[in-house]
């Protein structure tokens, strides 16, 4: 150790797993040095890179002359607070990723390139009342003004420049013939946000809403994690924005997460119209300067509520005083790349460090947070009942063995559909399957389209009509013979959503029809046009995906159809119970939410099966109860602790090889650890790269985690460590 007066420890945006000591510029004269701060350095052979200061300390491995000098810094505040800054570095330790990519990572990409922490004055541009109207009709001959007039139609509140350059190539002519012809107008402002919904309407809360209420706020100003167990239509929402506008009138500010999806328009909108406050709101599609708008307004107080997904997580506040996590058992909370956090488990730290509540909200939580409060960890608020008028609806069976089917469906399920159509209700289709057929096939030879990069099967998608692999994205046209043996005729097996419509379209072709699948809602503003239209009643029939199935209001639907129940009855992954139990409840709960009763039809071959007996009887608690005692026997989480190590190369050898190098590391130090593998992914192979893992799991979460930390530093230096690229996953959620 070689002391000095003062050296700085950096963080850097690197895959290095430390630290980088420097000294302070040469004229520093002394002032006062606080972790979170942004620095100039220099890096590497001749390049700068921005820094964030972690920690102030006296001495370094370093011998004093080979350290360098910071070239500047870059605020006189910090960007972040010690506590934040804090649950970053136990999220290092923890996922045993490196610092520099987990603290710089997780900032707004303009604050982690060193851009000024100020806000500037953002171009919006949006429609006149001329604009709207022509918006219909459309201009002759102007296909780019037209694609901007539907662009901008689908923000009321405008979309700023930066948005528009993003998505369009040539627009800047476009922009300015539609200004010549007043159809867009533009302005400024300096935040994304916009808050003239507020209309107060006094909602009662019930008497189970009105205890948990009390219940949360009785937490207000210490670390208590609460499981907010309630039915799906129980109003949860109700829940948070009371609690929040408890919390807010203290002074404190809101953090709640959300799941991908659940970031619709009416779940804002409620927020927006029941509290009088700045709401900022923190999605994937912000551009970077309203990101950073958007942060800044939550790190200096301005906005006292945050409403985002999973990176909403790492937002500085002045006071938090809550955080809310809504459909807690939501998968898109978990990174599955790069820093692959948790951000439930991370929140809940969160809250422990900065002495808050958290609320854990879910009509079917996950085993997990189950578990913690059978371990009195965590408390459990219930909502048993729907809220307002509405009742649970009746879920049914359909034993669909020899039946005939039409397409996917059978004939009584088409039958009922046409009753609730009769009744001009809505109907609700799920099948958690985009595209048109999951797989084509030589009727002679037995030929399957397979992914030439993946080695599975590639869905046919009749619209585009091409055949794509849904694991790397790669495309490829029909072929008109077979590959194989020249065969003529080749066939669609199985049924996704797009064919699902076929057979709809067929039986009531005077039924407006509304596929919602991640192919239908690619386009900015398309999902909200479907809600919208669902929620005007413009649509009677909604076929879709798990997009469809999670969390949405709407009201007119009184059928909710499962197209395939068995759909993960048989998976190979041990979670593949509790995530059926959970689609099959979530996308049941979207029946009879309003004041018609609603029912649920199950089709399966499998009418027996012991858990799809447990949610007809809404008994979401019997069916994990019935998952949790499988998960003891075997010892399985959340009775043990799981950490893997995956790895992918073109050449199967070498990340064999790999993996068996690391499991010998292993052997030498693994008492109370069991390490399964190496075993290839169940995708064995994507995108050409050949894909193995190797599982470790523990009943003693400190004693994995104190192996894996010596681990991670040992595979770093084996010799295949840059041949092959490997991560590792801590607390995996699936093994794909
Ligand atoms: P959850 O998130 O629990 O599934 P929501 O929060 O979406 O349920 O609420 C379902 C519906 O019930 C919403 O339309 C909401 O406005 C309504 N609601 C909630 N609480 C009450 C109440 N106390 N009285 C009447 N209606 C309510
Ligand atoms: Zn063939
Ligand atoms: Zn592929």
């Amino acid at each position: 150790m070689h002391s000095q007066k003062v050296i700085l420890r950096v963080a850097i945006n690197t895959p290095l797993r430390r630290l980088f000591d420097y000294l302070p510029p040469a004229d520093y004269q002394g002032n006062k040095l606080t972790p979170g701060l942004r620095l100039k350095v220099p890096f590497g052979k001749s390049g700068e890179k921005t820094g964030l200061l972690i920690e102030i300390t006296d001495s370094s491995e370093i011998e004093p002359n080979r350290l360098k000098r910071i070239s500047a810094f870059l605020d006189t505040e910090p960007v972040i607070d010690r506590k934040l800054l804090r649950l970053m570095q136990w999220a290092a330790d923890y996922y045993h990723h490196p610092i520099g990519e987990v603290t710089l990572g997780s900032l707004p990409a303009l604050i982690s390139q060193g851009k000024p922490a100020t806000k500037k004055q953002i171009k919006y541009w949006r429609l006149t009342q001329a604009g709207k109207s022509i918006c219909k009709s459309s201009i002759k001959n102007a296909p780019v003004q037209n694609a901007l007039l539907n662009f901008l139609k689908s923000d009321p509140d405008g979309i700023s420049q930066d948005a528009i350059r993003d998505k369009f190539t040539n627009w800047d002519r476009p922009l300015k013939q539609l200004l010549a012809k007043k159809l867009v107008e533009f302005y400024y402002r300096d935040s994304p946000d916009k808050n003239d919904l507020y209309s107060p309407v006094l909602i009662n809360p019930n008497e189970e809403q009105t205890k948990a209420i009390n219940t949360i706020l009785s937490y207000k100003d210490q670390y208590q994690p609460l499981l907010l167990n309630g039915v799906t239509g129980s109003g949860k929402t109700e829940v948070y924005i009371s609690v929040i506008s408890e919390i807010i009138k203290q002074g404190s500010q809101a953090l709640v997460l959300v799941p991908e999806i659940g970031l619709t328009p009416q779940f804002i909108n409620h927020f927006r119209s029941r509290l009088d406050t700045h709401i900022t709101i923190l999605h994937s599609a912000l551009t970077d300067h309203e990101r950073m708008a958007s942060w800044l307004d939550a790190s200096n107080g301005t906005a006292r509520v945050v409403i985002g997904t999973r990176s909403a997580l790492w937002t500085p506040f002045q006071q938090l005083g809550i955080i809310i996590i809504d459909e807690e058992h939501d998968l898109s909370y978990k990174q599955q790349e790069g820093f692959r956090y948790f951000a439930r488990d991370v929140a809940v730290m969160r809250a422990q460090q900065e002495k808050i509540p958290v609320v854990l909200a879910s009509a079917t939580p996950s085993l997990e947070s189950l578990f913690n409060v059978h371990k009195n960890r965590y408390k459990e608020i219930n909502l048993t009942q729907r809220a307002g008028n509405a009742q649970m609806p009746d879920i049914n069976i359909l034993d669909v063995r020899d039946n005939k089917l039409d397409g996917a469906l059978s004939k009584s399920l088409l039958e009922i559909i046409r009753q609730h159509l009769d009744k001009k209700q809505q109907v609700l289709l799920f099948l958690n399957r985009r595209g048109y057929a999951p797989v084509m096939m030589c009727h002679h030879c037995g030929w399957i389209s397979k992914c030439p990069r993946c080695n599975i099967q590639m869905t046919f998608h009749k619209t585009i009509t091409r055949l794509c692999c849904h694991h790397c994205g790669h495309q490829e046209k029909i072929p008109s013979k077979c590959p194989e043996c020249n065969g003529e005729k080749i066939i669609e097996i199985g049924h996704g959503t797009q064919r699902i419509m076929e057979t709809l379209e067929a039986n009531f072709p005077d039924a407006k029809i509304l596929r919602v699948d991640r192919d239908s809602t690619r386009r900015r503003g398309s999902m909200q046009n479907m809600l919208e239209q669902i929620n005007n009643r413009e649509a009677d029939i909604l076929v879709g995906t798990q997009m469809l199935a999670k969390g949405h209001h709407f009201p007119g639907v009184t059928l909710v159809g499962v197209i395939d129940a068995d759909q993960g009855l048989y998976s190979i992954d041990y979670r593949g119970s509790e995530r059926l139990a959970q689609i099959i409840t979530q996308v049941s709960g979207r029946s009879g939410r309003a004041d018609n009763p609603g029912i649920v039809v199950l089709q399966t071959h499998h009418p027996d099966h012991p858990l799809l007996k447990t949610l007809v009887e809404h008994d979401y608690a019997k069916a994990t109860s019935l998952i949790m005692k499988e998960r003891s026997q075997a010892l399985l989480p959340p009775y043990s602790y799981q950490a893997l190590l995956r790895a992918d190369a073109n050449n199967q050898q070498l990340v064999n090889r790999f993996l068996n190098n690391a499991k010998k590391q292993l052997n030498k130090q693994s008492a109370g650890i069991e390490v399964y593998g190496p075993f290839t992914a169940p995708i064995e192979k994507r995108a050409g790269r050949f894909r193995m893992q190797l599982l470790l799991q523990s009943e003693n979460r400190n004693q994995l985690r104190k192996l894996l930390a010596v681990w991670v530093t040992n595979l770093e230096s084996l010799p295949d460590a840059r041949k092959v690229r490997w991560s590792l996953d801590v607390d995996p959620q699936d093994m794909l």
